[in-house]
Parts: structure tokens; C-alpha cells; sequence
């Protein structure tokens, strides 16, 4: 490694966050917390001029919970949340950024100086929540080389470590012969993703991605939350969680007992279960059979999106799928594998740790990228930057982009979809529309992302004014709207008047998230507290 600094891979993760990076000899390793522990809680527990992050700060939640900030990665790029922790009011991006700055410190301590980093996120976050993460980064000092999918960062583990690591190149299961076709299936704290990736040699190639922002092993945890409120209300006549000044807190203290008795479950047949409130108190145990059937619909949930996903998105059947590979803490739990193996008439793999394969793969994406990128290439050993500097990397759009159009019958406005979801990067696609109303001086193309028939079911990203249409159009003149999609996230807008040759052109800058200036003060900020 050059002197001029580390490149690193950080997976920050909903509930927990881990950094890797890769060494001379090619090997991927994760860099222990100063606990010495691979992975740190994404929790903060914040007084004053102190963060302090990790586990102590999870614990930390039942009794302070006005100065503990956990799941931020469930809010991240949403525009309008704000979170008070300790009489401060924060922006996801700040919080992310502390739980950036401790893993940056800690591993520097052990690596020295760390000069660039990758930040992975779930494929089907948009650009917002992409350049959200981004700018948690910044916040936090890192220079980011890039954002990669979860996915394709784990598909890059699995078939890149065995190749690059000169030590021990049988340690790592065999992807890359032939051309395999893997289901990434990632279950984590609290996102769930599924994609299928085409591997070649040197090529990743998403096909299809699909998932829920709001799923992963916290909502197992709820529900065992759930099943001890209701024994308590049946025991004792009341919900402790609906408790207007301690409710919050018990779920709290009840949410880290449930966690643990959970991952108990994943290798015990029952597993004790216990909670106090004020002078009463519930014990008992749970079995895994309970927790599976209390916790049915939460796996048939995950099934269906991987169904849609291998078949409709991307037009397979599972005889298709070579292999299944397990990404996330939460697919240690037996039902989610006894489920995969059904579907996909095979067992899952999961020969590299579900916790840290997204980071490592992602320490060997920043050499990739390193290896491809004259500024960055001093940063990687020269043997590793020849193996690393052809590999292909392709992925999709993870929603659809349209336009708003209106639907006279219906009265309703609607989202006219020009490039579908999951459309290789880069793209452009154009339509021909005819205008509602004679006599129009005007118009104007409002863009959407999504899905969503109804228009305003989706997210309008931005717009294209034409404001000199030929005088005195009939109904039914044409406007042809063009939208491309560039691999850097950056969507084009274009419409032509048809008629008199009116033009108007828009880049849209998608990724518009918070200001230098905001940026600025926040890493000042973060700049000037302590860490740890
Ligand atoms: P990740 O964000 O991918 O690190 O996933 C963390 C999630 O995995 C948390 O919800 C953990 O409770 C969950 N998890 C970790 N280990 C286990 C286990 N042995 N059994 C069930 N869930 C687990």
C-alpha cells in the first residue's frame, strides 16, 4: 500500500456498520473496532461534545432515550426528518456521519491514514438516499470514491476474493468459473434486498433487483416485543408499552432482550424470555416454532419479492439460478434458509460471513475502481491494480422514470413510464404525446420516479419547461419527450415541439441533497466533538 493512504470498503449498515479494506496481498480483511470487534452497532449515544458509538451506546437507549439515535439508515435521504438526540437537532447525514467517523478512526488506528472510501447501499435506494449517504461521508471527512449496490458488493466477494488472495487461494468458494447466474438475497437489520447478478470472468452483471426499505431483523424483534406486551397485558391487566412516560423506554430495554433471545433462536429449539415493568414481571421462554410461526408473514413477505424478482424481473426460473448467496445477519435465522432451499430446490450459500462479505467486497471495489482511475492508482500494489483494472462492473436502474400525463377519462394525472426498472445504465428512451388543449403557449414535463400508475404516487424529480410553443396549435400537435438515464445518476430531460421546432433541455440533478455550505458546517461540527 502507498504512503499517500488506505482505500477502504464500509458497509453502513441499519444496525450495524463494518470497514474493510484490501491488503498488499490481496486479501480483504475487516478492520476491528478498538473493542476489537469486526462489527459496531449504527448506534450513537450522544452528551455534549461526546459520541459514543457501538454497542454501549444500544444499551445505552433503555435509559437515555433522548440521547440515542439508532436505525438512522431507515430515514436516511428523507428530506423532511429530523431527529432531536440530546437537545440537538440532526439530519440523518449527521448521524450516519458520526457512526462514519468512528469506523474511519478506529481503523486508522490499526492501518494508518485512510485516504478514500466506498460506502454500499441497498440496489433499490434511490438517488436521494444514494447521494444522502454520500454526503454522510463528506460530513465525516471521507473522500468518496463511490457508492456501490450491497449486492453486487457481496457478488464481488464471492467471486473475486479467492482469485486476489495470493495467501490462501482455496479459502474462498469457486464463483468464478464459467458464467454463473447468483441470487443475492439480503436480509440485514432493517432494509431486505434480492438481485440477481450475472457473473463472468471479469463482469457484474445486475439483471434485476427488487426489495423493502423497511424490513430486515428489527421487525422480528417487534414481534417478539409484541408477544411479551401481550403476555404482560394478559398477566398483569396492562401494556407497559402503551405507558405514556416509560412505555418508550421499556420497548427499548425489551427490543435488546428480544434481539438476543432472537439470534439464541437461530441455534437453540427455545430460549428464555423475560421483562420487568415497575414491580411486575413476565418470565417465560420462547421456542423457535413459536418465533416462526409469530414471524410467518415477515419471511412470505421476502419470498414473494424474491419470486417476483428471479421470474418476472428477471425472466428466470430457479433451474436457471446456480447459486443463492446469503447477505445479512438476519439470514442465520433457519426459517429464511429453510425457505430459500425450498424455492430454489438447493441450500443457500453462505461461505463468507452474511455480517462482512458487503464490506469486503466493497474494500475490493474501491481497489477496482483505484485500479481504473489514474488519480487513485498509486493507492493499490501494481500486481493487484493489472488482475483488477478490466473488470466490468453493470447495473440497473432500481425505479422506473416517467412522465406526468393526463388522463381525460379518469380525470386523474398519470405516470407515463418511459425507462422501466431494472433498464441496464446508461439509457434513453423517448415518446411521442399530443397535446390536451388547442391553443397551448406552453407546456410542461414533469418528471417522476416510480412505479406508480396514479402520478402522485410518485416522486416528481424534476422539470422541463417549453415556454414558446408555435402559436395557435390544435389539439393532438406532437411533443416528443426524451429521458436518458446516465450511469453517474444524472437524468437528461428533453422536449421538442414537433410542430415549430420549440426545444427545451434540463439536466436534472437527481442527486441534490444537502448544500456544501451545510455539509461544511456539519463536518465542522462533527470536526470539534469527540468520538469514540
Ligand atoms: P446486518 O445489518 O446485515 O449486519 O444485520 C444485522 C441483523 O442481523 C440484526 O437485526 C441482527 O439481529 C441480525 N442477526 C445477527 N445474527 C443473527 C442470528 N444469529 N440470528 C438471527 N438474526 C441475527
Amino acid at each position: 500500500m502507498s504512503e499517500s493512504g488506505a482505500l477502504v470498503g464500509i458497509d453502513l449498515g441499519t444496525t450495524q456498520s463494518v470497514i474493510a479494506h484490501l491488503d498488499a496481498n490481496g486479501v480483504a480483511t475487516t478492520i476491528p473496532n478498538a473493542d476489537g470487534d469486526p462489527l459496531t452497532a449504527s448506534a450513537i449515544y450522544l452528551d455534549g461534545d461526546n459520541a459514543i458509538v457501538g454497542k454501549a451506546a444500544k444499551q445505552a437507549a433503555a435509559h437515555h432515550p433522548d440521547k440515542v439515535a439508532t436505525f438512522i439508515k431507515r430515514y436516511v435521504g428523507e428530506g423532511q426528518y429530523y431527529r432531536s438526540v440530546d437537545g440537538r437537532v440532526f439530519r440523518p447525514e449527521t448521524l450516519s456521519a458520526i457512526v462514519l467517523k468512528k469506523l474511519k478512526q478506529d481503523a486508522e488506528k490499526r492501518i494508518g491514514p485512510i485516504s478514500k472510501a466506498v460506502i454500499t447501499v441497498p440496489a433499490f435506494f434511490d438517488d436521494t438516499r444514494r447521494k444522502a449517504t454520500e454526503d454522510a461521508g463528506r460530513i465525516a471527512g471521507l473522500d468518496v470514491l463511490d457508492i456501490i449496490n450491497e449486492p453486487t458488493a457481496a457478488a464481488i466477494a464471492y467471486c473475486l476474493e479467492g482469485r486476489l488472495n495470493s495467501d490462501s487461494p482455496a479459502a474462498v468458494p469457486d464463483l468464478q468459473k464459467g458464467s454463473p447466474t447468483v441470487v443475492v438475497y439480503d436480509l440485514g437489520g432493517g432494509t431486505f434486498d434480492v438481485t440477481v447478478v450475472q457473473l463472468s470472468e471479469k463482469q457484474f452483471e445486475t439483471i434485476a433487483t427488487d426489495g423493502e426499505v423497511q424490513l430486515g431483523g428489527k421487525d422480528w424483534d417487534d414481534v417478539i416485543v409484541d408477544h411479551l406486551a401481550a403476555q404482560f397485558e394478559e398477566q398483569h391487566g396492562f401494556n407497559p408499552a402503551d405507558d405514556e412516560i416509560n412505555g418508550p423506554a421499556w420497548r427499548e430495554s425489551v427490543a435488546n432482550l428480544a434481539e438476543s433471545t432472537k439470534k439464541l433462536l437461530s441455534q437453540l429449539p427455545d430460549a428464555p424470555l423475560e421483562c420487568f415493568f415497575q414491580d411486575k414481571a413476565v418470565r417465560s421462554t420462547m421456542s423457535r416454532d413459536e418465533l416462526e410461526s409469530l414471524s410467518r408473514e415477515l419471511v412470505t413477505r421476502t419470498q414473494v419479492v424474491t419470486g417476483l424478482v428471479v421470474r418476472d424481473q428477471a425472466g428466470l426460473a430457479w433451474k436457471d439460478i446456480d447459486r443463492v448467496l446469503l447477505v445479512g445477519g438476519s439470514t442465520r435465522m433457519p426459517m429464511v434458509r429453510r425457505m430459500l432451499e425450498q424455492v430454489a430446490s438447493k441450500p443457500p450459500d453462505d461461505s463468507l460471513d452474511p455480517d462482512q462479505v458487503v464490506a469486503r467486497g466493497a474494500a475490493i471495489y474501491a481497489a477496482i475502481r483505484a485500479s481504473q482511475d489514474a488519480d487513485s492508482e498509486m493507492l493499490i500494489d501494481r500486481h493487484l491494480a493489472s488482475q483488477l483494472a478490466d473488470v466490468v462492473i453493470e447495473d440497473v436502474n432500481s425505479h422506473s422514470l416517467g412522465v406526468q400525463t393526463y388522463d381525460r377519462q379518469a380525470d386523474k394525472a398519470k405516470n407515463s413510464v418511459l425507462i422501466p426498472k431494472n433498464t441496464a445504465l446508461p439509457n434513453a428512451a423517448s415518446r411521442v404525446y399530443h397535446l390536451n388543449k388547442a391553443g397551448r403557449t406552453h407546456i410542461r414535463v414533469r418528471v417522476l420516479e416510480g412505479e406508480a400508475p396514479e402520478a402522485e404516487a410518485n416522486i416528481t424529480i424534476g422539470e422541463c419547461r417549453i415556454t414558446d410553443l408555435s402559436p395557435n396549435l390544435p389539439i393532438g400537435s406532437p411533443i416528443q419527450v426524451r429521458l436518458s438515464y446516465g450511469a453517474n445518476g444524472r437524468v437528461n430531460v428533453m422536449a421538442l415541439d414537433m410542430t415549430g421546432g420549440g426545444l427545451a433541455q434540463v439536466e436534472i440533478d437527481r442527486r441534490a441533497g444537502l448544500s456544501d455550505g451545510h455539509i461544511r458546517r456539519e463536518a465542522e461540527w462533527l470536526a470539534s466533538i469527540n468520538v469514540q
